[in-house]
């Protein structure tokens, strides 16, 4: 019989019929309490959460965590996505070492699991030489951590092309990268609720991978059940390109690589045409929006509520940090609010929609329906926020407070009915000793290449 815990009147929860609190079972929630009710059976443990407005763990759907060693870096600053993007790959190049890596993902983990997110994805496709076990280390990071990840297994086969400069270095064959994929889906994708860690795969973006690739990582993932994913329109420039060198809209190009189906969803997805728009939603892709970076880079403004009318799932990432420059979900929560206000009104997108796209709408990318919502029969992912700071004095709807005044640290974070943050600290880790490493291992990439 496993212990039953009764998380009891919450300042609030994003949850109908939950004002009593709700009942954690092993890695499950098994029962919503109305207000002033009781368990309908005896519990075992109580937590008072008076204190605390209650969410569904936040669940990133796109990151590249290797960034956080070159966040702020001089060379990148104040550039849009290719000059960026052309200053940091021989810098990623040369100094990426498997120590500097791990730092960065335990970093990177971190810094999400203390912003509230309870699983993440990685579209890691740097595999510069001592990093072939990238998804190995990333999968031991989450599991000291307790974090349910989706090891997003990236990729970049071609050397050089107009437009794009991936250094050779970290480029890998094509039959390297789908044996090591195979290999990376037979030992860690996990299916059914509650999995722990999953694979995707990830080829860069269409147009600096072969066709291949593209079509070759498709076949492989309907072979093994598993995601699909990668970048797609982050700038105009991408999609004039698409039409110059195959006379094709992206889109269009996605499906000729036959990735135009229910495994897949994209980063970014900003400059979509409107007949783009209906066919992604036919063929049931979704859209990671990732608000934070898209206005780092000025790369402009996804069209949110076309897409999601039209019927395509939107979720929510916080992209590679150093576009970003931070792994914060909840800050990437806010800046969804206002972003997609300034497009939309302030009426069309509220605090509620913002994390429904962090929460249930990030857990449809990824492909699970076990995360994401407070429910019965859910697993027990929850992020716990305490408004006790000066920002939050005087606020009204606890809830909104959340998303309007800008809340950033969870003050408790469960994953599978298990406590990984208590009172801001994640259970486990030396946070001033993993910061002084990293900045240590960081302090090597501000070397000119
Ligand atoms: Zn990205």
């Amino acid at each position: 019989m496993e212990s039953r815990l009764w998380i009891r009147s919450p300042l609030a929860i994003l949850a109908e019929g939950a004002e009593g609190g709700i009942v954690v079972e092993g890695s499950r929630i098994v029962e919503l309490v109305p207000a002033g009710g009781q368990p309908a059976a005896p519990v075992d443990e109580r937590f008072e959460a008076g204190c605390h407005v209650v969410v569904p763990g936040l669940v990133n759907a796109h990151h590249h965590m290797f960034q956080n060693l070159t966040r702020s870096h001089p060379a990148a600053i104040n550039k849009s996505l290719w000059p960026w993007i052309r200053s940091l790959y021989p810098v990623w190049a040369r100094h990426m070492t498997p120590e500097a890596f791990r730092l960065a993902v335990r970093v990177a983990l971190t810094e999400l699991i203390l912003s509230g997110c309870t699983t993440t994805s990685d579209h890691h496709y740097l595999y510069a030489a001592g990093l072939e076990d990238a998804m190995d280390v990333e999968a031991e990071e989450a599991g000291r951590l307790g974090m349910r990840v989706t090891l997003t297994r990236g990729s970049l086969d071609i050397k050089d092309q107009q437009g794009v400069i991936s250094p050779p270095n970290v480029v890998q064959d094509t039959d390297v990268i789908l044996a090591d994929s195979q290999r990376v889906i037979e030992r860690y994708h996990r299916r059914g609720d509650g999995a722990m860690t999953q694979v995707a795969l990830a080829p860069c973006a269409p147009f600096d991978v072969s066709l291949e690739l593209m079509r070759q990582t498709a076949a492989l993932a309907e072979r093994h059940d598993c995601r699909l994913h990668t970048h797609l329109v982050e700038t105009r420039a991408e999609a004039d390109f698409c039409r110059n060198r195959f006379a094709c809209t992206p889109v269009d190009y996605l499906e000729q690589c036959g990735w135009l189906n229910s495994r897949v969803w994209l980063a970014h997805g900003i400059h979509f045409e409107d007949d783009e728009i209906a066919k992604l939603a036919r063929h049931g892709v979704g859209i990671c929006h990732c608000p934070t970076s898209n206005m780092v880079l000025a790369a402009g403004q996804c069209r949110t509520c076309e897409l999601e009318a039209a019927g395509v799932a939107i979720g929510l990432g916080v992209d590679g940090s150093a576009s970003n420059d931070s792994s914060n979900l909840m800050e990437g929560v806010r800046h969804a609010l206002m972003l997609n206000r300034l497009r939309y009104g302030s009426e069309a997108v509220t605090h509620l929609d913002a994390l429904r796209w962090a929460t249930v709408g990030s857990a449809r990318l990824l492909g699970r329906s076990d995360i994401g919502v407070i429910a019965p029969g859910r697993q027990a992912d929850l992020a716990f926020y305490r408004l006790n700071e000066l920002r939050f004095s005087g606020a009204g709807d606890p809830l909104a407070a959340l998303v309007l005044c800008g809340a950033t640290q969870a003050n408790r974070v469960m994953v599978a009915g298990r406590w990984r943050v208590r009172d801001g600290a994640p259970l486990g880790v030396d946070v001033e000793r993993l910061m002084a490493e990293h900045g240590r291992a960081a302090r090597a990439f501000l070397q000119t290449v």
